[in-house]
């Protein structure tokens, strides 16, 4: 149900109160629901965003050019899932390797996961072998806007409360637990109560809200907590371009037996990662490279560049290879970043309406990640020479120290990561803090290596695990 005046519920004493109403905070109140359990889901947005609520999402950035933050989130009910682009694919098992539980026991949420986001039952994930050093994978497409899909049906709830407007400001307690938490709902001060908290504030607000707690209130959590610190995103840039010939293209899948031969289309895609044993044996990062094909003629000016640099090679695609269409192709990445403790959430000087510091984000890329992707380039390179399915030009930046522009910074990940040793994490298996017994970190800030896949899909899985974990502990 929703919330109209919040003074009404001061003296209830919730089971769990749910700050942040994005993917992470629906769904673990989803799964709390199922069990019958009720829980306040506090949102300091409305149904959406207005033009004063920038004025919570600002922001520093120190270090190399990121994301605007006014845009990097959103602040209303369904959280960032409002604009997002609803792309969906699972982290790989090895990017769990250094986890408190593994990749086998957050999928066992896979399919509540794939329900809440509305993918197809029987669409699933694939990670076909390219060659020996590469895969080939997918990407399903999530049409939920968290805020339209379960606007009516949290209406109708009598075990989801949801109060609009109400931004938590911190936390209050002590070192094993927090007692309230205060909160400006409208224009009213107001201090709530519960069993157990659990903060869905997104990738960056979680760290803030930690860190300025701890700020009120020096004895709250304990020092060593490296709070806001291992932060990270998936840098996005364009790695080069190319030509993909048709014809010889698609045998190459045919041949090689791939159950998924990619359907070209003008603007369809394919995305190639690399395999396990090759990021071991070159020492790299992971990265997701997508390919994005557009249909050229023959008059095309890159074609005719090609004819006159390299015309046997061009007689060859004609004359062996027998191919008629040829498709301009450019190459982009999503790369994973390697958890650094420097990188990381501060609290800045400058403060929102409501005397909360706004983030101070000191963000790097490395020349480890820029290799990573060069690495993996380069052998996406030589297979299309050695099967004469295609060219591929790189960018010159991938081999000089010049900077290269990230295009997205909307995963944001780490700060309050997860971990058995209270002095390089955050939370513990369960998302719970170290040292306070009642309160619960909720979404990727949690994530302890990143890869390179799309968040939110682990997002909505690990929800689902606290909401089942929490239920557990209603007795
Ligand atoms: C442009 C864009 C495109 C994206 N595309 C993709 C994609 O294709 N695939 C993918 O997997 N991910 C994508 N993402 C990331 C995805 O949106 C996030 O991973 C996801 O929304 C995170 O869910 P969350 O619930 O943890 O946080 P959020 O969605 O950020 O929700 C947090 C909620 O908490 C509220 N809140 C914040 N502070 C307070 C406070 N102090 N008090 C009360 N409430 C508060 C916010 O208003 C918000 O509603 C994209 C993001 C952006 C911005």
């Amino acid at each position: 149900m929703i919330v109209k005046d919040l003074l009404n519920l001061k003296n209830i004493n919730f089971f769990a109160i749910i700050i942040g109403s994005g993917p992470a905070g629906i769904s673990t109140a989803l799964e709390l629901e199922k069990k019958k359990i009720k829980s306040l889901v506090i949102e300091a947005g409305d149904l959406e965003q207005k033009d004063s609520d920038l004025n919570f999402l600002n922001g520093k950035v120190i270090g190399h050019k990121y994301a605007d933050l006014t845009h990097a989130r959103l602040r209303q009910f369904g959280g960032s899932s409002g604009h997002w682009g609803g792309n969906c694919n699972p982290m790989n098992a090895e990017n769990f390797n250094d986890w408190p539980i593994s990749k086998k026991e957050i999928d066992k949420y896979s399919e509540k996961a794939r329900k809440i986001l509305n993918l197809n039952l029987k669409e699933k994930f694939y990670n076909e072998r390219l060659n020996d050093h590469l895969n080939t994978y997918n990407i399903n497409w999530s049409n939920v806007k968290f805020g339209e899909k379960y606007l009516e049906h949290i209406k109708k709830s009598k075990y989801i409360y949801l109060s609009l407007k109400t931004n938590l400001r911190n936390f209050e307690g002590n070192s094993k637990s927090i007692n309230s938490i205060n909160c400006n709902n409208f224009k009213n001060k107001i201090k709530l109560k519960a069993k157990y908290y659990i903060l869905s504030c997104g990738g960056i607000e979680n760290s803030r809200i930690l860190l300025w707690s701890k700020e009120l209130d020096k004895g709250l959590f304990t020092n060593e907590l490296p709070i806001g610190n291992y932060y990270m995103d998936h840098p996005y840039y364009s790695l080069g371009e190319g030509l993909v010939f048709y014809e010889p293209f698609v045998n190459y899948f045919k041949k090689n037996k791939l159950k998924n031969i990619p359907i070209l289309t003008c603007n369809s895609s394919l995305f190639i990662s690399a395999n396990n044993s090759f990021l071991k044996s070159n020492k790299i990062l992971n990265s997701g490279i997508y390919i994005w094909f557009q249909e050229i003629e023959e008059k095309n000016n890159l074609f005719k560049q090609v004819r006159c640099v390299a015309p046997n090679f061009i007689k060859n695609i004609y004359e062996n290879l027998k191919v008629k269409k040829k498709y301009k192709i450019n190459i982009s990445t999503q790369q994973e970043q390697s958890p650094t403790f420097s990188n990381k959430i501060n609290l800045g000087t400058k403060k929102d309406p409501n005397g909360t510091p706004y983030p101070l984000i000191y963000w790097q890329k490395s020349k480890f990640e820029k290799k990573s992707a060069r690495v993996i380039s380069e052998e996406l390179s030589k297979l299309f020479i050695d099967f004469d399915i295609g060219r591929i030009s790189l960018h010159s930046e991938l081999y000089n120290d010049k900077d290269y522009d990230v295009v997205a910074g909307n995963h944001q990940m780490g700060g309050t990561r997860i971990g058995n040793n209270p002095k390089d994490s955050v939370v513990d298996k369960n998302l719970k803090v170290h040292g306070i017994d009642n309160l619960f970190i909720n979404g990727s800030s949690v994530f302890r290596t990143g890869g390179h896949s799309h968040p939110t899909y682990t997002i909505v899985k690990l929800a689902l695990r606290l909401g089942e974990h929490l239920s557990k502990l209603n007795v």
